[in-house]
């Protein structure tokens, strides 16, 4: 029995279940930090936890009211009690920035504050379509004051510097002085993290230092620098009460406000628009960031709260047009599915300049960094639903080339570059190499992703300009490290695959078999710009010296790969070592004791045939064309049984080969597992972010999974089925210019060409042709 054993799963419904939406209807300090990171609000580059306006007074350790800004970080030297050669020296991490939501609200002498008086009503929606975080309460303060607090949020999806909020006031039975005071608040931390290397950085106290501010009717700013990575943030807001009024100003250290105090009488309404922004030297020179933020204020309130809500939905509208995945008959999963895909859009990079961490931009967890998650995990999903998200993912990769390189010349390879197994500006930042540097297989991971988005773009601009040289240069790393044994077998050696509980090891397949992958796509494409681009090939081969012979060498050593495979049990060998190890007793782990990581020293679990996640088994659904059906259903059977799936990335790709080889109910288990893990918490830790793999990885659950749908050679496929629990799903998915509609009924699939001319796939292995003639079949399944 491992942690997945069904006596463990959590399988408690937090909110109602409505497909587009989540609501609360108490207010409850239990939940309060896991809420925090639900009704996170983000636009890939803004995320503002769930905290309310007044802020909160709860028990410690039941609250992280934390900004972030995706890519705004500061950087500190790791410190080693043995330091090694090569071992990364700086540590990234995205920083909790001014805190600009406060909104204070007192009536003579009293204070608002949920968890005082009596909260009469209380609703707080997080809507998918309109993207706005809604409440409303009434409360009574203790000594009898009543009141009501409308409040709308966004973070807009079309001005990433920019949030607001509309904050509604109404007396219920108070006359007297009312006092709302706006804050912009400087004087923030990131969390400690304690023990568990997933929760956030190990610094602590604060780690931004005003320079100036500036305040005047309304607006306020506080320009701020970090210690080391030497960034200036301006933080700025404006706001406006619905009566005319002008505001105090104030300033306290670095926190300023703006206050209004009047008399008011019952029945009273009061509205307090505030209007946020964030800018920093990341994006502008340091000298524009002021003028910028009072730009994009002075537009916003130009615009009003009400502009920017019907931009967003407008926003929302179209992202939903083509990403939205219905199921029919399974209310809990609709609702995890739209939620993540949600999440997704908030946590994304779209600058090509940041990418997407591995809990957006919801909490400190894991600091703010962008692992393989992003290629393997979030990618399809973006490629698919949003094309365009998908390339600048991508131009992050091809903008970070440079010190992938100087990483590489580091860690000993005269030629190539080799990409961090986790960073944000490009700088490796794993302190624990053999789960961190260890794992080689980033650089194929980011070839896998460049070569799925040619087969389903055909961009070949990206490919002259950015594509190529990323892949030949990081191909470069395989020849560099692996080498030939007596057989004649190309071996790569003391490398860490995709599974965490087992590290540097020979031969990990799923490495093995993914540079195998690498090195012919390099080598192809190589040739294929050598025939069809010659000048842009002379000038990409001049710039990173590519010699006459590598493109050969790398075919040879494709052709020459070791890839382990036991034939006694016919399953793929994770590597060289792995099923001549102890298997881990799993009859006498107590189920207290996962995940194992916070449990048991690194080399005991090293010792066991234990996998924290899919590692041979994700090898089958990535190069899927080299496995047969029965390799699959061999290699999952063996492989689930020791794999505990401590990490969030495993039980979505269980799920799609389970679904794959035949196995209705694991895959649906999984699947189920996969799709609320944040909203159900099952992980026990999305109080400190969404785990945004696990939620792309729903998407896959659906497409590559239930749908069977794969890429094999640039062809599209389907293999659908329907889960008995479903009624049907429908899915759209952009390929080559076309966007499909895919619509699973019970025995029967009908698949719709949108937009496009044409588009040829395969259904069951039997080919279909849309066109504009014949935009729509229907083809059936067993
Ligand atoms: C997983 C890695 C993953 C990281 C960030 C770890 O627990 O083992 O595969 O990249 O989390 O999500």
């Amino acid at each position: 029995m491992n942690r997945f054993s069904k006596e463990f799963a959590v399988q408690e419904h937090t909110y109602p279940l409505e497909a587009w939406c989540i609501r609360e209807t108490s207010f409850d300090t239990d939940s309060h930090f896991l809420d925090e990171t639900l009704f996170a609000l983000g636009n890939g580059y803004i995320g503002l936890r769930g905290t309310g306006e007044e802020g909160y007074s709860g028990p410690a350790g039941t609250s992280l009211d934390g900004t972030y800004l995706n890519g705004f970080y500061e950087s500190e030297p790791i410190q080693y009690p043995e330091a090694a050669y090569g071992l990364a020296k700086v540590n990234q991490f995205m920083l909790n920035v001014p805190n600009a939501k406060g909104i204070e609200l007192w009536l003579d002498d009293e204070r608002f504050d949920p968890l005082t008086g009596t909260v009469q009503t209380y609703e707080r929606v997080l809507d998918f379509r309109t993207g706005l975080l809604t409440r409303v309460v009434e409360w009574t303060s203790p000594q009898g004051r009543s009141l009501r607090v409308q409040s709308r949020r966004l973070v807009s999806f079309e001005n990433k510097h920019l949030f607001a909020i509309e904050f509604e006031v109404t007396s219920l039975n108070f006359e007297g002085r009312m006092r709302l005071v706006s804050a912009l608040d400087g004087a923030v931390k990131n969390l400690e993290a304690g023990d568990d290397p997933r929760v956030g950085s190990a610094i602590s106290g604060p780690t931004l230092h005003m320079i100036d501010s500036e305040q005047a009717d309304g607006f306020s700013a506080l320009v701020q620098k970090t210690h080391n990575s030497g960034f200036t943030l301006v933080s700025a807001t404006e706001t406006v009460l619905s009566v005319d009024l002008p505001p105090v100003t104030a300033q306290d250290g670095q926190r300023l406000t703006q206050t209004w105090e009047l008399a008011v009488n019952a029945g009273q309404s009061l509205t307090l628009t505030k209007y946020g922004s964030y800018y920093s030297s990341r994006d502008y020179e340091a000298k524009e960031l002021m003028w910028r933020s009072k730009d994009t204020l002075a537009s916003a309130r130009a615009a009003g709260f009400e502009d920017l809500r019907l931009a967003q939905e407008q926003y929302l509208g179209d992202f939903w047009q083509q990403a939205d995945v219905q199921i029919a008959g399974d209310d809990a999963l609709q609702q995890g599915m739209h939620f993540n895909q949600f999440h997704l859009l908030q946590s994304v990079g779209r600058d090509g300049k940041t990418n997407i961490s591995a809990k957006g931009v919801t909490g400190e967890g894991y600091e703010g960094h962008y692992f393989w998650d992003t290629e393997i995990y979030i990618f399809p999903f973006f490629l698919y639903s949003k094309p365009e998200i998908a390339r600048k993912l991508l131009e992050y990769r091809y903008a970070g080339l440079p010190k992938a390189r100087e990483r590489a010349r580091q860690m000993s390879h005269d030629k190539g570059a080799l990409y961090p197994w986790r960073t944000i500006a490009g700088e490796e930042c794993s302190a624990y190499f053999p789960a961190g540097t260890a794992q080689y297989h980033i650089n194929a991971d980011i070839a896998y992703s460049i070569k799925t988005y040619m087969e389903a773009t055909d961009d070949q601009e990206y490919l002259v300009k950015a594509g190529a040289e990323i892949v030949m240069e990081t191909a470069r790393i395989w020849t560099g490290i692996g080498s030939y044994d007596r057989e004649g077998r190309f071996c790569i050696n003391q490398v860490t695959g995709p599974d965490e509980y087992t590290a540097l090891v020979n031969n990990n397949y799923y490495t093995n078999a993914m540079a195998q992958m690498h090195l012919n796509f390099a080598a192809s494409i190589a040739e294929q710009l050598q025939a069809q681009e010659p000048a842009e090939f002379a000038r990409i081969a001049a710039a990173m010296a590519l010699d006459a012979n590598e493109p050969a060498a790398w075919r040879r050593a494709a052709s020459l790969m070791n890839l382990p495979y036991d034939d006694a049990l016919q399953i793929h060998a994770q590597d060289d070592s792995f099923l001549s190890k102890k298997v881990w007793d799993f009859a006498n782990t107590p189920k207290e004791n996962y995940p194992l990581l916070l449990n048991y020293h690194p080399m005991v679990i090293y010792r066991h045939q234990v996998c924290k996640q899919a590692d041979v088994v994700l090898a089958a659904l990535l190069l899927s064309d080299q496995f047969t059906l029965d390799d699959k259903r061999r290699d999952f059977d063996y492989y689930e049984a020791v794999t505990t799936h401590d990490s969030s990335l495993s039980t979505c790709i269980f799920s799609i080969i389970a679904a794959e080889v035949g196995y209705e109910d694991k895959a649906y288990d999984y699947f189920m597992e996969t799709a609320r893990l944040d909203l159900d918490d099952t992980h026990g830790n999305t109080h400190y972010g969404v785990h945004t793999a696990a939620m792309a990885g729903t998407w896959m659950g659906v497409a590559y999974g239930f749908a069977g749908m794969r890429v094999v050679g640039g062809e599209l496929h389907f293999a659908p089925k329907l889960p008995k629990q479903w009624q049907h799903y429908t899915f759209k998915i952009h390929f080559r210019g076309a966007l499909l509609e895919v619509h699973v009924q019970p025995g029967q699939v009908e698949y719709r060409l949108l937009q496009g001319e044409v588009l040829d796939f395969t259904h069951g292995g039997e080919a279909v042709a849309l066109n504009l003639s014949q935009p729509k079949q229907s083809r059936s399944f067993a």
